[in-house]
């Protein structure tokens, strides 16, 4: 797949600095991993202490390469040079593609959108990290719609491969082309998908998760069904995957899924995450949700 993308993709495609804003879980690690494959990036955040921590997770992940002796000091200090922590717009003039990576929230996006377009060349690419906004409304935020479209990268962005490129009803073929070609180079396997509700991963987790749901209220133990889906081959079970991705997400997820597809998600009047949510149980970010976390 990986052969084929770059086959297709044109040089002129090929992004030589990209840009981040957000410098959260999503954005820190799309800086990373464009770093360390070579594309130099600027992450941007509003606060200090988010582009601190951003640095820090890849300053981490570059020792972990290092105690593995598949990288040197010299290289550690190639990547992290490679990373501009930036509070403003000012290293944005030359960048050909931006990933917005800020929060899940319409129109602080909406905001963000707009004021990167206006700072950035009349060519380069937007894309949105969104795991449930439409891209079709955002594209409503910016005057170039065509060179708009989702880029969604899965956590931990550094080990997951996939990476869904959305296409909006107006995204151009060379914007998605652009797109792929910067996933490729970012080791990443991207595959190119229409603007709907949960795009294509979260149209096949959440009836998994449904399902899931139901065997709860019908008494079987979370833990049992972990167990049971790990020995089937899955490397966790659904109690765990929804622990990592964080119960407040998954739940709100949960409810663009139900509002998209009413008649497809097979919804029960009670769902066990709303009740964790309920008793503040996030995952493993506030360190108890299914598990507890030490
Ligand atoms: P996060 O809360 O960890 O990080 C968001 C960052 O955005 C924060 O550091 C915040 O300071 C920053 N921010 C807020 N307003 C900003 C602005 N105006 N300019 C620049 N930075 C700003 O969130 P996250 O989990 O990294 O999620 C980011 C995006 O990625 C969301 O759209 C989310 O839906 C999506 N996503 C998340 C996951 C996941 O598992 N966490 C997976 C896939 C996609």
């Amino acid at each position: 797949l990986k052969k084929k993308s770059r086959a297709w993709c044109k040089k002129s495609d090929r992004v030589g600095k990209s840009a981040v804003l957000g410098a959260g879980i999503m954005g820190g690690g799309v800086a990373y991993q464009s770093a360390s494959t070579g594309t130099p990036i600027v992450m941007k955040d509003i606060r200090e202490e988010a582009l601190e921590l951003g640095l820090k997770t890849a300053s981490k992940l570059l020792d972990r390469k290092i105690e593995k002796g598949q990288l040197d000091n010299a290289g550690k200090l190639a990547v992290m040079n490679a990373i501009t922590p930036a509070l403003d717009f000012s290293s944005f003039d030359d960048v050909d593609l931006v990933v917005e990576a800020v929060v899940e929230n319409p129109s602080v996006k909406a905001t963000v959108l707009t004021e990167v377009e206006a700072v950035v060349r009349e060519t380069t690419v937007l894309a949105s990290n969104t795991s449930t906004i439409s891209i079709d409304t955002l594209a409503q935020s910016v005057q170039r719609p065509e060179l708009f479209c989702g880029m969604h990268f899965f956590n931990p962005v550094s080990l997951m491969p996939l990476v869904e490129v959305i296409r909006g009803s107006k995204t151009s073929d060379q914007t998605i082309a652009r797109t792929v070609s910067y996933a490729t180079a970012m080791g990443k396997t991207p595959i190119v998908v229409n603007d709907c509700p949960g795009f294509l991963v979260n149209r096949i987790l959440f009836p998994y998760f449904n399902a899931f749901n139901r065997l709860l209220i019908n008494g079987v133990d979370f833990q049992r069904i972990d167990q049971v889906m790990e020995a089937f081959g899955w490397p966790m079970g659904p109690a765990y995957l929804a622990d990592v991705v964080g119960i407040d997400t998954l739940v709100h997820a949960d409810h663009v899924m139900q509002n998209g597809f009413p008649e497809r998600m097979g919804h029960d009047d009670e769902v066990i995450a709303e009740l964790l949510l309920a008793a503040d149980c996030l995952g493993q970010k506030n360190s108890r949700g299914f598990y507890e976390y030490g």
